[in-house]
């Protein structure tokens, strides 16, 4: 008897296993005959997927891992009980799973059916949009999110998803349109990314060389919200236009509220723009300008900041005016004994330049021994993303200005 029980104990899972594929073999047969309203491409992938939890229920027992193996069996279950919910759920399994093809053609076959509710077609729809945007096929997926919205507008996560894949292949204007939208749809003020946004639409009108344009986007971005982005671009819309005391007002204030931007915001001013020679040559005249104006600031207020000092000294650099930058270097080393790697080896190799071999030897050791690994120059202070490069948006988590410096050897 003993020995009965157990061999039921050890068996009742294959049984049951078994007996349920059997019964949605028989199920499979009936619904191919009576020919319900499915596409046939859908009954084959629900046919294949209940084939699929029987292979794998079946290895599952085999390896002796009897939990999977009825987490498994009752998928089955779940899914020969017909119930919208657990379409919705295999749908959902297929995709997370990366078989974005089965979950496209289920959600297809769902929205094509006759006797669903709106509600339900409308959510059908919307997963069909999520299938295509995780498989990548994005333009499928604008079309298909532009549908949900022409149904109901009210889509919070539809219209954040279209910003996101329209701030991604950088279409401003279709990107302004969708977080205008959001703003409208959420309760999330929009104002600081709608303003990065249309900051980046005046910055390639300046850079096409299309002035007029390009300030009126910056205005309105101003309007939204005076993010650093568009403070910067102001900087270079004013030193084109030739107000030379304004640029030097926007820069102190640029200094003065983030000083760790400040040779991001040197880099940023030569970046070029499409225009008459004339233009050029006065702007990178007033740019000039604006560096010795730099250079003669002296406010404690930032230059505390070693972006500020590491600027100052590699613009004096670039002038070969050595001494100056040993003076501003020199005591500022001193007052912080435990400052960054970028600004020792700056100040290594101008203490080098002035061969002054005795201080070479002190700080080449006091470097060495603060010397970890050397990292990118930017990264996200939300996800971490790193990168050189200077991201206004994080290409990983999309967060809008969460970059962060760090000192690049
Ligand atoms: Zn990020």
């Amino acid at each position: 008897m003993e020995l009965y029980l157990e061999w039921i104990q050890e068996y009742l899972l294959a049984i049951v296993a078994v007996a349920i594929m059997t019964v949605l073999f028989f199920h499979y047969l009936v619904e191919k005959d009576t020919g319900v309203k499915l596409s046939k491409r859908y009954r084959n992938s629900i046919f294949e997927a209940q084939s699929k939890v029987f292979l794998n229920a079946t290895q599952y027992l085999i390896s002796g891992n009897k939990d999977l193996a009825i987490k498994e069996i009752l998928n089955a279950v779940d899914i020969n009980r017909e119930t919208i919910e657990t379409y919705f759920a295999l749908g959902g399994l297929f995709r997370s799973n990366g078989e974005i093809e089965k979950a496209i053609s289920i959600h297809r076959s769902l929205i094509a059916r006759e006797n669903i509710s709106e509600s339900h077609r409308l959510r059908a729809l919307k997963e069909l949009a999520v299938d295509f945007d995780k498989g990548g096929f994005v333009d499928k997926a604008v079309e298909t999110y532009k549908d949900v919205l022409k149904i109901n507008r009210d889509q919070f996560e539809v219209i954040q998803s279209l910003c996101r894949i329209y701030e991604d292949v950088e279409d401003w204007d279709q990107a302004y349109h969708y977080r205008i939208m959001l703003s409208k749809v959420g309760h999330n003020n929009q104002a600081e990314t709608i303003s990065h946004i249309l900051v980046q639409k005046a910055k390639i009108y300046f850079e096409k060389g299309e002035f007029a344009k390009s300030r009126e986007d910056l205005e309105d971005a101003f309007r939204f919200a005076p993010s650093v982005s568009a403070k910067i671009l102001r900087l270079r819309v004013q030193l084109h236009d030739g107000n030379l005391e304004q640029a030097k007002f926007s820069l102190l204030e640029l200094l003065k509220e983030h000083p760790m931007y400040a040779s991001f915001i040197f880099e940023s001013l030569e970046e070029g723009f499409k225009g008459a020679e004339d233009d050029q040559e006065q702007y990178s005249t007033r740019l000039s300008m604006l560096r010795d104006y730099f250079l003669e600031l002296d406010d404690s207020e930032f230059l505390s900041s070693p972006s500020v000092i590491l600027s100052k000294v590699r613009l004096l650099k670039s002038r070969n005016l050595l001494e100056r930058a040993y003076k501003i270097m020199e005591p500022w080393v001193k007052d912080h004994p435990h400052t960054s790697q970028a600004i020792y080896s700056e100040y290594i190799k101008l203490l080098i330049d002035l061969d002054k071999s005795s201080e070479v030897v002190k700080y080449t050791k006091d470097f060495l021994n603060s010397f970890h690994q050397s990292l990118t120059k930017h990264y996200c202070n939300e996800c971490g993303y790193n990168s050189d490069e200077i991201f206004w948006r994080c290409p990983q988590c999309h967060s809008w200005e969460t970059i962060q410096f760090r000192w690049k050897v």
